[in-house]
């Protein structure tokens, strides 16, 4: 379905490790005042004043973590920066740097290298990070990417997944469930074209959902939107595996309940007709479905009226004292456990 428009092939063993190193970072420049030394010793120095720093690391492994018949190598790149600069806002941080390293077999060439790093040079610049480091190697098959991001704060403004009381409000950013069923849309889009490879197919109708799931941003700007409001969270996570299981993280270190309002819980008018059409629960996927990398966070209840009717967040639920669980409280009014099955086991599910 994406078509390969590499009409050069330069194998990987023209360049060796050390040409393809040069290659990927010889136009990478560094802006942060806090790098003193990015690309081009063994190690990276780094200048944190009195800030604290905060690390985040992912891994992403070809066939377990992405496919890339429908996620162009420009986006994995833009979309591995993003889940991680994503932790980093996460805790209430900036972040500033990040390394790459690839393990890659010869089946690509350098073109399709340099179409990855595009993108992780894309979203670099977009979220202000400086690339100062990685590795590169081969691997005996696929491609497996981790990059680790730095990020700094003052010590005061970190925020824990356990910092929620049990009088606290649930609020979260933007909408979920979208990415999710982008997914969805683009497996259904490969499987057709496998059958029919001249099928062209008109995406319109998903266009925000397949953006979310293929081009997600990270939620850089709340930190600063919360600091206008005067609000500092008292706990705080990304949406990455899914709502439900990211509301039981926070309700468990923190040792306390919560009630999430089903009618509460922000979608996209897109979403709502996908939806229908696949025949799937909107809440099911709103909560289940992962990969949004909105942020979720509690408040003190004084701050409702800071926060309230500010489009940038949704209030859609409280928590409550530890022995009354964690419940989602349905549109007909009873209240169903909630369980963390996270967008994995969702997909287990739905092909079940
Ligand atoms: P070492 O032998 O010390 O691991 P390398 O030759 O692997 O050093 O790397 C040389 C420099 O290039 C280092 O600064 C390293 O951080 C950087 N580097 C290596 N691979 C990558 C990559 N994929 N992306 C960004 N920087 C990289
Ligand atoms: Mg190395």
């Amino acid at each position: 379905m994406i078509e390969d428009k590499n009409q050069q092939r330069t194998s990987l063993g023209n360049l060796g490790e050390f040409g393809l190193i040069e290659h990927l970072t010889h136009d990478i420049t560094t802006s942060n005042p806090g790098t003193l030394k990015g690309i081009g010793d063994d190690a990276a120095v780094l200048d944190f004043k009195d800030k604290k720093v905060v690390v985040s690391t992912d891994l992403l492994v070809e066939g377990v973590h992405f496919d890339l018949a429908y996620m162009p190598l420009k986006h994995l790149g833009y979309k591995a920066v993003v889940v991680n600069v994503s932790d980093i806002c996460a805790m209430n941080a900036v972040p500033t740097q990040i390394t790459v390293s690839i393990a890659v077999s010869n089946r690509f060439p350098v073109e399709a290298l340099d179409e990855l790093y595009d993108g992780i040079k894309h979203a670099a610049k977009i979220y202000g990070v400086d690339i100062v480091g990685g590795d590169t190697t081969s691997s005996q098959k696929g491609m497996i990417l981790s990059i680790t991001a730095i990020g700094e704060a003052d010590a005061d403004a970190i925020t824990y997944r356990n910092g929620a009381t049990s009088t606290d409000l649930l609020v979260v950013t933007g909408d979920v469930g979208a990415a999710y069923m982008g997914l969805k849309v683009l497996e259904r889009e490969k499987q057709v074209f496998q059958v029919n490879p001249q099928n062209q197919p008109d995406l319109d109708a998903y266009s925000y959902l397949i953006e979310r799931q293929l081009k997600p941003e990270a939620r850089r700007d709340i930190k600063e939107i919360l600091k206008a409001l005067d609000v500092k969270p008292t706990a705080m996570i990304d949406v990455s595996d899914g709502l439900s299981s990211e509301i039981i993280h926070i309700a468990k270190q923190s040792g306390v309940g919560c009630n999430l309002y089903e009618e509460k819980i922000p979608v996209d008018p897109q979403l709502i007709n996908v939806c229908e059409e696949f025949n799937i629960d909107i809440t099911t996927v709103a909560i289940n479905g992962g990969e949004d990398y909105e942020l979720l966070f509690t408040i003190k209840m004084e701050d409702f009226e800071k926060i309230k009717g500010n489009p940038n967040f949704t209030i859609i639920g409280h928590m409550t004292q530890e022995s009354e669980g964690i419940h989602l409280i349905t549109r007909a009014n009873t209240k169903i456990p909630l369980k963390a099955r996270g967008w994995n086991a969702l997909q287990n599910e739905s092909e079940e």
